[in-house]
């Protein structure tokens, strides 16, 4: 079986590689992200691998399903990138990896409050300097300190169990609410008390139209002044401009984003050398109590590995012509 492996850095090849010991299938690597531009390089391969800054919108998978392919392979648990509708009326089959380890991103997330809480990139700076003042380094406990989760699903679970043992209060908004987070003392409340109660918001949900924008102007005015909004999960989530006005007006005091709306011009490459054109990314770089990611929360060698795994075997399981428990269906 021969497998288009888009997006693909030496850490892909080095992983699937590894897991491909126990299939032996035809992989080949290819740099490139998938769009419509790029998807003649998969003429030919039934199956084409790929990760969340790929594109596979209508026009993509038109061209896929016209040169052969029939398994879209997401490398990833989100997969808000593909025209799933479109997918179907092609008869493509679509197929994610639902969980491969929601501590890596649950332990980035906390990461990420530390280092903007107590203000770790600027301490590991000014010491390597010789400055040893303790100005402007002042944080706050995070014992007893209200936490709002914005979906408690794999991710979001952990999250809450890593800040249950700081001690914080935990609130969280679900439509689904989670038993297991529920035994812990997570207290369930409507999003808008989330967000006029928490000091700390972090938002674990996916990207789907009813969450698209779920943080913009009118959610951010009942934000308690100074509070610190981590998103972990899609760029989508938060309205950039909004977000923006916020810092400037202190509503938002700290923002820790480990995703950006626009990143696929962005993440994943090294564009040391260029001039970013984003304005919007390029001001959010410059305040001084922004810390931006380049959505490497799920970037633990555990969580690589699990992803080739499984992804390996959900092409074992179409291959074979057997239903993959893993496959991704149109709500
Ligand atoms: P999950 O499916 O286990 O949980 C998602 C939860 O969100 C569910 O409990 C669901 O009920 C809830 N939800 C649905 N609609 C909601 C809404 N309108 N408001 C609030 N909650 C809502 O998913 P997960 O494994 O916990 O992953 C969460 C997200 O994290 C993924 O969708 C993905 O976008 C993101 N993610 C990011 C990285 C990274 O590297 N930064 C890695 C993996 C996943």
């Amino acid at each position: 079986m021969k497998v288009a492996i888009f997006s693909s850095k030496t850490y892909d090849q080095q992983f699937l590689d590894a897991a491909n010991t126990d299939h032996h299938y035809e992989l080949t690597f290819f740099e490139p992200r998938l769009t419509a531009t790029t998807a003649s390089l998969a003429k030919d391969f039934p199956v084409v691998c790929v990760f969340i800054n790929d594109r596979l919108d209508a026009e993509a998978l038109e061209i896929l399903a016209a040169q052969g392919t029939q398994l879209v392979a997401l490398r990833s648990a989100g997969f808000n990138n593909v025209d799933l509708a479109k997918a179907a009326e092609l008869g493509l089959t679509v197929v994610r990896v639902p969980a491969y380890s929601p501590y890596s991103v649950a332990e980035h997330t906390v990461g990420m409050i530390l280092m903007l809480n107590r203000k770790l990139y600027r301490a590991y700076n000014r010491v390597r300097d010789d400055n040893f003042s303790l100005e402007g380094l002042l944080g706050f406990d995070l014992h007893n300190c209200p936490v709002g989760i914005v979906g408690t699903g794999k991710i979001g679970q952990c999250f809450a169990q890593i800040m249950k043992g700081f001690g914080c209060q935990l609130l969280a908004y679900d439509p689904y609410p989670n038993t297991a987070c529920m035994e812990l003392g997570v207290t369930y409340v409507a999003l808008a008390d989330l967000i006029a109660q928490s000091k700390i918001i972090s938002l674990h949900c996916p990207l789907m139209p009813e969450t698209h924008h779920i943080i913009n102007a009118e959610t951010l005015a009942v934000f308690q002044p100074g509070t610190m909004l981590i998103n972990t999960s899609r760029g989508g989530l938060i309205d950039t401009p909004a977000v923006i006005d916020a810092i400037k007006s202190g509503q938002v005091g700290y923002l820790g984003i480990d995703v950006y709306e626009q990143e696929e011009n962005l993440f994943f490459e090294d564009l040391s050398d260029t001039v970013i054109q984003d304005d919007h990314f390029q001001l959010l770089q410059s305040f001084p109590n922004v810390l931006i990611t380049a959505h490497q929360a799920f970037f633990t060698r555990n969580a690589l590995e699990n992803i080739a795994n499984t992804t390996l075997n959900n092409i074992a399981e179409f291959a074979a012509g057997r239903p993959c428990v893993n496959q991704v269906k149109l709500a």
